[in-house]
């Protein structure tokens, strides 16, 4: 056994399954290439006179753009590049969380885990009993690579960035300014909302997930040129989280169930701040529930080894061809919206319970809620609603396996989707 998973429960963060999962049939030789770890401030020299500088130009003045079409005063400071010399003066460059810190793991494959491991619904990242400390020199496929850092955007690097000023991102348009919520903003794209629902709350319409994914192919294609493999697919895995967050149908719609019935109820109270503190565990409940559910799935799938029910259908799923990036981003958005609501309903109708539709509880804070308790109950009492509710995961996620696909095969081949970035 692993010493990752001495605490007797493990469980994979989803983006890395997913990943593993769509890249499990694929024989790239290059996934199998292995790269030394280099830690970042050996990275920021190397690059430096390179074309960092002019990247960060051209992503200051991208997020400019934005920040001023959203109508928000642009306060941001630039830092001359050529004062980039540790981790801090990179996370404030590309304007993360600068309480966060980036962590030298790897994730641990099924091969290394028990078939009994039980299930720890934290999705922490790291440490964590799903990861191993890795050392400078040592070496990673490219493999493992992606499948580690493909989920390195949800472990807080996007958080809390609404209240630093000299940022400039403004205030938060949806979510809260602090906490998990505050990266909503950052990881979705309400593409594909009603047109009366945008017209009646505005900043539904921002997001910033198109500017994250091309910073991310931006610094992995300087990278590759530079050498530095290494970093280069740690930044395609960054590109690539955010690309499949919008596979999933609560990333894609703000609000997948009762829409016009929830519109009126919008527009009869006027002021959508007071309406959206009253209700908002309506919506954050499913979109939890959702996550929790395929978490628990993808991970007893990809522990029972043998017959994983997730590997068909993201690797047979369609091959996207490679398109301008935001073709690609609109595409994604407008699959996962269509499937938004059977996908709710068939969410609600599989696991039937009350708590989940009432406003004044919120699952996040319910350290009780145990969804390896109440998912394999729900199949067992209600087989029918499960095959209905994983045929519909199932057409989500092959959309988000040919996006996995693309990306890492555009990757390696610099190509179309990468010069559009
Ligand atoms: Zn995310």
């Amino acid at each position: 056994m692993n010493e990752g998973t001495t605490n007797g429960s493990l469980s994979w963060n989803t983006h890395s399954l997913l990943t593993r999962g769509s890249l499990s049939m694929e024989q790239f030789p290059f996934l199998e290439a292995r790269f030394p770890v280099v830690r970042l401030e050996d990275f920021l020299p190397a690059v430096a006179g390179k074309g960092l500088e002019q990247i960060l130009q051209w992503y200051w003045d991208l997020l400019d753009r934005k920040v001023n079409h959203n109508g928000n005063c642009n306060s941001r400071t630039r830092i001359p590049p050529a004062l980039l010399r540790t981790e801090g003066d990179f996370i404030e460059a590309i304007k993360l969380n600068p309480a966060n810190r980036f962590e030298y793991v790897r994730v641990v494959t099924p091969d290394e885990i028990t078939r009994d491991e039980c299930h720890d619904p934290s999705r922490l990242g790291p440490p964590g009993p799903a990861y191993v400390e890795t050392h400078v020199g040592e070496e990673l496929s490219v493999r493992e690579i992606l499948c580690t850092f493909c989920d390195e955007p949800d472990w807080g690097m996007d958080q809390d960035l609404f209240d630093i000023d000299r940022y400039g991102y403004g205030p938060a348009p949806f979510g809260g300014s602090t906490g998990l919520s505050s990266q909503a903003p950052f990881h979705v794209a309400f593409l594909f909302e009603n047109p009366l629902l945008r017209w009646l709350v505005p900043s539904l319409n921002q997001s910033f997930l198109e500017e994250r994914v091309r910073i991310s192919f931006a610094l992995a294609r300087l990278a590759f040129n530079c050498g530095m493999d290494y970093w280069g697919w740690r930044f395609t895995a960054w590109g690539l989280h955010y690309l499949q967050d919008l596979t999933q149908p609560y990333h894609a719609k703000a609000l997948p169930f009762f829409e016009w019935r929830m519109i009126s109820r919008i527009a009869l109270a006027g002021n959508f701040t007071e309406f959206a503190k009253k209700n908002k565990n309506l919506l954050r409940n499913r979109h939890l529930l959702f996550e929790a559910a395929v978490h628990f799935l993808v991970n007893e799938a990809f522990k029972n080894g043998a017959g994983n029910i997730f590997v068909p259908p993201l690797t047979r799923g369609p091959h996207p061809q490679p398109v301008v990036l935001r073709s690609l981003i609109r595409n994604a958005v407008k699959h996962a919206s269509s499937l938004a609501h059977r996908i709710d309903s068939g969410l609600i109708n599989l696991m039937a319970d009350p708590k989940i539709e009432d406003p004044s509880y919120y699952l996040g804070d319910d350290v009780t809620y145990r969804i390896d308790e109440t998912l394999p109950k729900a199949r067992r009492d209600r087989p029918d609603q499960f095959e209905r509710f994983i045929a519909m995961v199932h057409r989500g996620l092959s959309n988000a396996g040919a996006l996995t696909r693309l990306v890492v095969a555009c990757a390696q081949g610099s190509s179309l989707l990468f010069n559009d970035a």
